[in-house]
């Protein structure tokens, strides 16, 4: 990172200067990316310290007594340190995987799977990512517990008083977004886990997008799992953690099973390892994490209050510049909101509209962004997202919304 930041006045195009990839051309223009929903782009910090892993420490890590058995073992394990402060969680109460889908999966194999039987109900929301849908449906059809929806108003709020109404005394957990990826919704999560708390409901929060955004403090929440990953806040793919409760992942059977995660075997019988290394079967991506502690401490210099100050102004122009649009409808106007907005084109399909914006070099992403019983809910097939991260700048929010009137002039 740009070394001085002074986070009382920070200069974003120092910080855009940071991240390699912004300075290359597509399709004979200028990037502009706004898919950092997707993926987020990666600081040359974060990079180089992947690099450096592999020219000068690559070993595996708590197996080997050797110095660079050592240097992996202890930069990893400074990695998930580094993680916990960022999240305001103990370490140990840190399973780190490959991502939020990984991390949902550990939560149903391990701990509702053995719970749930028939007569249970899952609760979940409208807004849900297909990662906090699928495994619980397949958790739902081996146990005989059924799942139970919360829905939204109309611009996207979740609707608290039938979320509430809904927690009735089969449901045993909820699974909740913290930021909706596609409609940018920002979720009470901490009023609806004390709630849900109340009631004697489990809660399992889908942080994915919240962290590239916001300071995200899992202790002050209260839920009982939090999932996260990697690859949308600045760090390498195949990164992410599950928090947990200390509870729950001393009481959970591991997910998998294999080497790292245990303290004996024999064959009548084997001795798993504490938490969180009993959730860490196999090799883990070593390189990786440590690129995610690099990561956070990048994030930290920055400090995410700046962070979401900054992509608040982005996300107030972006509005402003879009709603002047005629024929241009968002989807998804609640009042808190991340820098993510939906939007569709009359008379423009979103996968059209978002290749003709590829030729002027802007990337957005089309279609269902994995959340099918939103699409259905608003009565579309697919959406195009921008999606945006600090790193963006107003003249590009202004190359977006000329391009969006040139695609219109040549579709009308
Ligand atoms: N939940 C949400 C809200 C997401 O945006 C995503 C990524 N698109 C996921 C879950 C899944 O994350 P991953 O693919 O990194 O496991």
């Amino acid at each position: 990172m740009s070394a001085q930041i002074d986070k009382a006045r920070i200069d974003w195009n120092a910080v855009r200067a940071d991240f390699p990839l912004l300075t290359r051309e597509v399709n004979g223009k200028p990037l502009v990316y706004f898919d950092s929903a997707n993926t987020g782009q990666k600081p040359a910090s974060v990079i180089e310290t992947v690099d450096d892993f592999y020219r000068r420490h690559n070993a595996n890590v708590s197996r080997a007594v050797h110095t660079l058995g050592s240097e992996a073992t202890d930069a990893y394990e400074a990695a998930r340190t580094k993680l916990a402060g960022f999240v305001n969680v103990h370490r140990d109460e840190l399973v780190l995987c490959s991502g939020t889908t990984f991390a949902i999966n550990v939560v149903a194999y391990s701990w509702a799977l053995p719970r749930l039987k028939p007569g249970d109900a899952i609760l979940l929301t409208r807004m849900e990512h297909h990662a906090n849908i699928v495994p619980w449906q397949l958790v739902a059809e081996r146990t005989g517990a059924t799942i139970k929806v919360a829905e939204i108003t109309r611009d996207g709020t979740l609707d608290l008083d039938a979320l509430y109404k809904a927690m009735t005394p089969d449901v045993k957990l909820l699974g909740v977004t913290h930021v909706s990826n596609v409609l940018g919704t920002i979720n009470p999560v901490r009023e609806i886990c004390r709630e849900a708390r109340k009631r004697g409901i489990a809660t399992v929060v889908d942080g994915s997008q919240a962290l590239p955004h916001r300071c995200v403090d899992i202790t002050a929440i209260g839920c009982d799992f939090y999932a996260f990953t990697g690859h949308k806040m600045c760090g390498p793919t195949g990164t992410g953690a599950l928090w947990a409760r200390k509870e729950h992942l001393a009481a959970m059977p591991p997910f998998l099973g294999g080497g790292e995660m245990i303290k004996e075997v024999r064959f009548d019988g084997t001795v798993f390892n504490d938490a969180p290394h009993k959730f860490e079967a196999g090799t883990p991506n070593i390189a990786g994490h440590i690129g995610l502690g690099a990561a956070v401490d990048y994030l930290d210099a920055l400090g995410m209050a700046n962070v979401e100050a900054r992509e608040a102004e982005l996300l107030a122009h972006l509005n402003e510049e879009l709603t002047r649009i005629e024929g241009l409808r968002i989807v998804g106007t609640a009042r808190d909101k991340a820098a993510v907005v939906s939007f569709l084109v009359e008379g423009a399909h979103a996968h059209d509209l978002a290749t003709l914006l590829d030729l002027q070099g802007v990337a957005v992403r089309s279609g269902h962004h994995c959340a099918h019983p939103l699409m259905h809910f608003y009565g579309v097939a697919a959406t195009c997202r921008a999606s945006l991260a600090f790193y963006n700048t107003h003249d590009e929010i202004e190359t977006f919304a000329a391009a969006i009137h040139k695609v219109r002039k040549l579709l009308a």
